[in-house]
């Protein structure tokens, strides 16, 4: 996707702080982190979010789970992390490029939603 800015960071175009990459995933820090530890996972092939996925993409799906712990604790959150993925205008997803937010602390990130 040539106008996507996910893509773009993929491609170097856009400068990110890269985590982690391998052959299916791309990981980097949040470019406004909502807690210490903030970072994306993303496919390196364009998906558009959760609700494009199909069969063919249980192997990156599987990947950007697994690769989470381990990116969590070596960026400052030790003991657990909250996972994230925003799907669709319902799901508040601004980058139409599927990702996987991690998110953490040294300590309790807090509740997971705001009650009405
Ligand atoms: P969403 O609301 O779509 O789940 O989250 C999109 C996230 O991408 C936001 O947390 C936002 O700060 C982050 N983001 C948007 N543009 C960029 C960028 O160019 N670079 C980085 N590193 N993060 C970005
Ligand atoms: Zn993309």
């Amino acid at each position: 996707m040539t106008d996507c800015i996910f893509c773009k960071i993929v491609q170097g175009e856009i400068p990110s702080r890269k985590a982690f990459e391998d052959d299916l995933v791309y990981a980097f820090h949040d470019i406004h982190p909502l807690r210490p530890t903030h970072l994306l996972v993303i496919p390196k092939r364009h998906i558009a979010s959760l609700a494009e996925v199909g069969a063919e993409d249980e192997p990156v799906l599987g990947r950007m789970l697994s690769v989470a712990p381990r990116l969590a604790k070596e960026h400052g959150s030790p003991n657990g992390f909250r996972s994230i993925i925003n799907t669709g205008q319902v799901g508040g997803q601004e980058v139409a490029h599927l990702h996987l937010h991690i998110l953490g602390d040294t300590k309790p990130v807090g509740p997971m939603l705001e009650r009405d």
